[in-house]
């Protein structure tokens, strides 16, 4: 008996959908908010926090739609403080363009 029923093991890359366009993207494409068990909603640059998460396109575009809409609040169960926004907001514009 020949053994053809074996399927290749196909590499699957995680997809998660951004709060903001809704478009489903790599994860590891996407800045993960987590909100802890402690109740703090923070940036998660690693992705492997324990609590809640949330998955956003490094877009400033997206993080706006996502507060304007309250996405983010929904999607984490729980009111992202304007602390946390502009948290948000520095590291989604920071990284490229730097100092001005
Ligand atoms: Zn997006």
């Amino acid at each position: 008996m020949a053994k053809s029923g074996k399927a290749p093991k196909l590499r699957k890359i995680p997809q998660r959908m951004c709060v903001g366009c809704q478009q489903v993207r790599p994860k590891r494409e996407l800045v993960r908010i987590v909100r802890t068990p402690a109740g703090e909603v923070e940036i998660d640059p690693t992705g492997k926090r324990a609590g809640r998460g949330a998955y956003i396109c490094p877009d400033i575009g997206c993080l706006n739609i996502a507060v304007k809409k309250d996405k983010l609040d929904k999607a984490l169960g729980h009111k992202v403080s304007r602390e946390i926004v502009e948290r948000l907001e520095a590291h989604l514009s920071g990284g490229k363009s730097g100092e001005d």
